[in-house]
């Protein structure tokens, strides 16, 4: 059976497979086509609007109020969260950790809450995937909690998301656990990033990916262009834990454009091209937009694979702004600012990679290479339970996305390593990932320290 990342890959992967093992069905299941057709625009503009309603979402606002303010917003979510966990027999766990902070931004202790809904995993369970977004908003003057900051698009965009990715991913049974995060204080900080990855790692979770969302419901940007069928992921290049011997090795041989959040964000591409209609991924090189940052960097700097995911185009005039009009010109973060059938898009892309690392095997572990001074490269890696198989890939050190691959079946006698005759190993980049036995398969991980999820 033929593999189906590219058009050119697909070719050269059916000729190398000719004569070997026979790969999983690889066409992708059509469990993830169904989750996409499942999102609702409609759902989308309703939590938006209730967000919106809350007036401000600062996160020095008031919290007592059960209508204006963060306190209000979040007890919406919770509930929000409690109905969706209703209509699926008690799937969601939801809990509320949360920390008393003080800094240059929170001048008195406050109290910021992240509301999580917790979908276990049926067979995985200690595999974690989040998808994330930022509850709190904010105006021109940052310590200002008191006046409308709408955050229609930053970030209820986001927050909507995720709260769509519980509605519709809840009624499936899921292999690995989803965490639906909406985390609070990242205007002030990112103090609500930093407590999910406290929290996530007192619990022990085996975090495998972040899709943090923010802002990505705008298809008209301030530089001019309207694009509704394009998205940005960012991703880092290196390891933001990574040690100075291990960077030494990655300066020598490679690397600096592999780390699994990197592989992650390829996979994303590769989804979007292949699962959806008119949305593309452009994957951007960079942990965040330029000196900006956002609640996937607490996550990164815990060693977690984690992206930004954001719209296309940005529009200045409607981030971080009081709702006015100056010189004709108006600005604020309103509802009419965000195009609900783009957001729609972005919204699926997010819940197709959501099941589809649920559904496919852990990233492989101890992915080692070797063959330099021969003409051959040998790839090895960890074996794995229940799983059909693993392909090992490979792509030219200059290009963005994985190009040839080729299968090995966990029943071959030799199961954990693949030795490519006459692929020199100082040409090429290579990776491996695990395939179940229904087709999904994981993200591509690259040898060693830089690449290992
Ligand atoms: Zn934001």
């Amino acid at each position: 059976m033929c593999v189906w990342r590219s058009t050119v890959a697909a070719l050269l992967a059916c000729a190398f497979a000719a004569g070997g093992a026979a790969a999983p069905d690889s066409a992708d299941p059509p469990l993830l086509r169904e989750i996409a057709a499942t999102v609702d625009a409609n759902e989308l503009h309703a939590t938006i609007s209730r967000l919106v309603g809350f007036g401000t979402r600062h996160t020095l606002s008031d919290t007592r109020s059960d209508t204006r303010g963060i306190g209000a917003a979040r007890r919406w979510v919770q509930a929000r969260f409690g109905t969706i966990a209703r209509d699926c027999g008690q799937c969601l766990d939801i809990v509320t950790p949360s920390q008393v902070v003080t800094g240059p931004r929170v001048p008195q202790p406050t109290d910021v809450v992240n509301v999580l809904a917790i979908q276990r995993g049926m067979t995985d369970p200690q595999r974690v995937i989040l998808i994330t977004a930022h509850l709190d908003s904010r105006v021109s003057d940052i310590m200002d909690s008191t006046r409308d900051a709408p955050g229609a698009n930053d970030d209820g965009s986001g927050v909507a998301a995720v709260i769509e990715a519980a509605r519709v991913l809840s009624k499936h049974k899921l292999r690995a656990t989803l965490v639906y995060g909406v985390l609070s204080g990242e205007e002030q900080g990112l103090y609500g990033g930093k407590l999910l990855a406290d929290y996530a790692r007192a619990q022990g979770w085996q975090v495998e990916a972040d899709l943090n969302n923010d802002i990505v419901g705008n298809s008209n940007g301030a530089d001019g262009v309207h694009d509704n069928s394009t998205v940005r992921v960012f991703s880092e290049g290196t390891k933001a834990l990574e040690t100075p011997a291990q960077a030494n090795r990655r300066r020598y041989n490679g690397g600096e454009v592999d780390s699994p959040s990197r592989n992650l964000a390829r996979f994303i591409a590769g989804l979007a091209e292949r699962t959806l209609a008119n949305l593309r991924v452009r994957l951007v090189y960079r942990t965040d937009r330029y000196g900006r940052g956002g609640d996937q960097v607490p996550l990164l700097e815990a060693g977690f694979p984690a992206v930004r995911v954001t719209e296309a185009h940005e529009d200045y005039t409607r981030q971080h702004q009081d709702v006015r009009v100056e010189n004709g010109i108006r600005y604020g973060d309103t509802m009419d600012g965000v195009d609900f059938a783009y957001l729609a898009q972005v919204t699926r892309l997010n819940l197709v990679t959501l099941a589809a690392l649920a559904q496919a095997p852990a990233p492989p572990k101890g992915v080692t290479i070797e063959g330099a001074v021969t003409p051959h490269t040998t790839l090895k890696w960890q074996p794995q339970a229940g799983v059909a198989g693993y392909r090992v890939w490979w792509r030219d050190t200059t290009a963005p996305q994985w190009q040839h691959s080729r299968y090995v079946d966990a029943a071959a006698a030799q199961p954990n390593q693949l030795t490519l005759a006459n692929i020199v190993i100082d040409d090429w980049f290579f990776g491996v990932s695990a395939v179940a036995p229904d087709g999904h398969e994981s993200p591509v991980v690259f040898p060693g320290d830089a690449g290992s999820f």
